[in-house]
């Protein structure tokens, strides 16, 4: 017996660990730095720490009371009820949430292009038929309203990721106004906001619940996670924010349990820890403009904790940047072959990516010439 036809199917192609890397290059760990998967590099929230050693001789019960409690502070955090906080393991968990509760067999779901790959990928798994929306490169893959509605065609679930993963555009919250309006009564706009804390922009929140002038509507959801801003990638643990008209429809399709004990009480101590967000988000604002300032390539302008680098060639130099022990992101599974992605490390971590790279780029000589011109758009259209 097999399993269904998958053949539509692709694995979730993660950033490389420094473990990984090294076993296969036979070298010591501790030589590497990893900028590849915008994790926090200033680890998790301490008190979060505190909080995961002094659950775990309780982790033989199921998590109830942690649930509860992280739901409201979440809750109270965006001034929304109870029903509206759909905790999840990850915010790719809230992804699947949303999916369950939105989608019929045969549904469309509209996701951006580049973008990230588990909205597809879960569209699937729920018998969705996923199209796509093209960020143009040439118009440094601005978003607005106009490009999404020239592809959407009546899709039931609409994917806006803000900031965008991972090119770090953003898109006004005027303009998802506009496409919430202009797109079916049961098109669902889910506003992807995992990077959020990163961006000096208001939270599409404000379009659910009717707030700095906007009409609340019922057909539009924010997703958010503790894996970037609070540095809890590892403990998994997202959530989506509803309108009330769905609050229902969690008890009916949430997995029993999946946001977990131990993720619950980090979140709890970390949802707190103002402290840290507020140094994480520093950190990453002084390295995303240390690096456009300073790499000899084209860099966009990012609102996210890392930037996109047009080096030419992102194989050859993701490679050669791992030789010499800088992991980063090649963006070739994001359809940006001339690509990489270079998280936002501590002072000390950028400065050795952006000396590393400029290394290789003049050693390699594949990035294109005189980049601050616009790009050839022909360069990029090569499948991955
Ligand atoms: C990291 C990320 C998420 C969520 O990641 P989790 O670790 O599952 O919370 C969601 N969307 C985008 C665009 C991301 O980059």
């Amino acid at each position: 017996m097999q399993p269904r036809d998958l053949s539509d199917h692709v694995a979730y192609e993660a950033g490389r660990g420094i473990e990984e890397v090294a076993r296969e290059l036979g070298r010591d760990p501790s030589e590497f730095i990893k900028l590849a998967s915008n994790e926090n590099p200033h680890g998790p929230s301490p008190a979060a720490a505190v909080a995961i050693r002094e659950t775990a001789s309780s982790v033989s019960s199921y998590p109830k009371a942690a649930h509860a409690d992280l739901t409201a502070a979440v809750a109270d955090r965006w001034d929304v009820s109870d029903e509206q906080v759909w905790l999840a393991n990850g915010g790719d968990g809230a992804i699947d949430y949303l999916h369950r509760a939105a989608l019929e067999p045969g549904d469309d779901v509209l996701v951006p292009a580049p973008g990230f790959a588990y909205y597809g990928m879960s569209s699937r798994f729920h018998h969705g038929d996923v199209r796509e929306y093209e960020l143009e490169r040439e118009d440094d893959f601005a978003q607005d309203a106009e490009t999404v509605l020239g592809a959407y065609d009546g899709d039931r679930l609409l994917f806006v990721t803000s900031p965008h993963n991972p090119t770090g555009s953003t898109m006004p919250l005027a303009d998802v106004e506009r496409l919430a309006d202009e797109t079916a009564d049961e098109t669902l706009i889910v506003v992807d906001e995992a990077y959020g804390e990163f961006a000096d922009r208001d939270s599409a929140v404000a379009l659910i619940e009717g707030r700095d002038g906007f009409d609340a509507r019922d057909d539009v959801a924010v997703l958010r996670t503790f894996s970037k801003a609070y540095g809890l990638a590892g403990v998994r643990l997202g959530y989506a924010v509803v309108p009330d008209e769905w609050g229902d429809a969690y008890a009916r399709v949430n997995t029993p349990f999946a946001a977990s004990e131990l993720a619950c009480r980090a979140g709890l101590a970390a949802i707190d820890d103002d402290e840290h967000v507020r140094r994480t988000v520093e950190t990453a604002v002084e390295s995303r403009a240390y690096m456009r300032e300073n790499i000899d390539a084209h860099v966009w302008e990012s609102e996210g904790n890392f930037v996109l680098v047009d080096v030419g060639d992102a194989v050859a130099v993701s490679e050669e940047m791992q030789e010499r022990s800088v992991i980063v992101r090649d963006c070739s599974s994001f359809g940006l072959p001339g690509c990489i992605r270079i998280t936002c490390g501590t002072a000390e971590e950028t400065e050795r990516a952006v000396a590393t790279l400029n290394d290789v780029l003049a050693d390699l000589d594949v990035a294109p010439e005189s980049t601050d011109e616009a790009e050839d758009p022909d360069a990029e259209v090569a499948d991955p």
